[in-house]
């Protein structure tokens, strides 16, 4: 398997200003190019700990990603460095140079030698293009080592890759055929998936099928990898995926890349239902989720964040007795949020949460993690009392919310 290090230069990155998200990126796509990343490594800006890091990858790696540095600005040493390293020069790129004018004038801006210096490049590089910015990748090949030098602006660094940087990878290394389906499961924990899928796991390896639970707060997402894949492996795959449906289908809530808020979105709008919500405890966030799907307004009315027991009442119409009776955090009251807030928005479904997101206000009857959620669909209403175990606010919130959603989900398909 092809080994590759990440690099990311910047003091930003090793003071807390900025979180490497770069390398995340970069790692996932190489795994999914069927390349193995063996080690990640932030530096500081400074050329002898480029040029250490550089050496020290290149004993292991046949590919080194670099991101960081690129700029026209004196804080900015990769490119100078890399010249040192592999004893090169800079010459100036008469093609980047007439787009980087290009650039300029799109913009209106003028164009100095400080620009100009970003039409040179180390001699020996084949230039990655860069058609969001202005700092070009470059490619450079030692010794049978591949070395890539990118922007540290996320977006930037990601377009090359995507245009001009995998591609070449994939040419360059003749990457296996590798095939990945994930699996995403919610209100499971990661130990009972185990324990279902002892033997399904099993016949996997048997065929060479890597597996990964990949857990996060509510979720597990089950990842099948097989490198060097021929079609065999593809039908294998396929039918172990029909298995885990037949195990574990009613945890399933999704493949690949979609996001639960995706499914619901597509649901609500294949059965041409619209949907409203109250919210206590999540604050928003369920409207922030089903509104971050592009086409949402198709499916969604709206919501109403009901903190406080006296917009409860006065908004949504929950009766001051029940309030008083069962108190906030209750089935009756999240009952009585769903169904009112459809009526109030004139919609099929309805979500409604009320909960103690902590760390806060918890009591012996009702502890933090303590949410209700109510579902009204078709004029029906049901509601489910979840305990969650996190005593961490934010944690409380982001699992409610994908529980709700994910109750509405199961209407839906029923
Ligand atoms: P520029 O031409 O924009 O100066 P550059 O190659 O010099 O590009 P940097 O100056 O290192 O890039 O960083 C530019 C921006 O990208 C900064 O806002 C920085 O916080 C961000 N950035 C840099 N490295 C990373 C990283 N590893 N992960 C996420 N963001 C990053
Ligand atoms: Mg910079």
């Amino acid at each position: 398997m092809i080994q590759a290090e990440i690099i990311t230069i910047g003091d930003e990155l090793l003071i807390g200003q900025t979180i490497d998200t770069n390398s995340a990126w970069i790692g996932e796509q190489l795994s999914l190019l069927g390349i193995n990343v063996r080690q990640i490594t932030s530096i500081t800006d400074s050329e002898e700990h480029i040029i250490e890091t550089l050496d020290k990858a290149k004993q292991k790696a046949q590919l080194v990603i670099i991101t960081g540095g690129l700029g026209p600005t004196n804080d900015d040493l990769t490119k100078d460095t890399l010249v040192k390293y592999f004893n090169t020069r800079l010459v100036e790129n008469k093609e980047i140079l007439s787009s980087l004018k290009q650039k300029y004038e799109n913009f209106g801006l003028p164009f100095d030698d400080v620009n100009k210096a970003q039409a040179l490049l180390p001699e020996n590089c084949i230039p990655l293009p860069n058609r969001r910015g202005t700092a070009s990748g470059m490619w450079f090949e030692e010794n049978g080592i591949v070395f890539i030098s990118l922007p540290g602006v996320p977006y930037e660094m990601k377009g090359i890759l995507q245009e001009e940087g995998f591609p070449r990878i994939k040419k360059h290394f003749n990457t296996p055929k590798v095939i990945h389906k994930t699996l995403r499961t919610i209100g499971i924990a990661e130990s009972s998936l185990a324990e279902i899928l002892k033997n399904w796991e099993k016949e996997l390896a048997e065929n060479n099928i890597k597996l990964a639970y990949l857990p996060s707060p509510g979720f597990v997402r089950l990842r099948l990898s097989a490198f060097d894949a021929t079609e065999q492996t593809e039908k294998i795959i396929t039918s172990k995926v029909k298995e885990a449906y037949r195990l574990i289908g009613e945890y399933i809530y999704g493949e690949d890349n979609q996001t639960l808020e995706q499914i619901v979105g597509e649901l609500l709008k294949n059965n041409g239902k619209t949907l409203s919500l109250a919210e206590s405890c999540t604050g928003g966030t369920i409207a922030k989720l089903i509104t971050s799907v592009s086409g949402s307004s198709e499916y969604f009315k709206g919501g109403v964040v009901s903190y406080a027991n006296e917009v409860k009442n006065s908004v949504l119409h929950v009766s001051t007795e029940v309030l008083n009776e069962y108190g906030a955090v209750s089935e009756q009251v999240v009952r009585s949020m769903a169904k009112n807030v459809c009526k109030l928005m004139k919609t099929d479904c309805s979500i409604a949460v009320s909960g103690i997101a902590g760390p806060g206000g918890g009591t012996e009857e009702k502890p933090v993690g303590t949410v209700w959620i109510a579902v009204s669909y078709n004029g029906k209403v049901s509601a489910k009392l979840f305990r969650l175990p996190y005593n961490n606010r934010e944690r409380n919130i982001t699992v409610a919310s994908n529980f709700a959603l994910n109750l509405l989900r199961k209407k839906l398909i029923q």
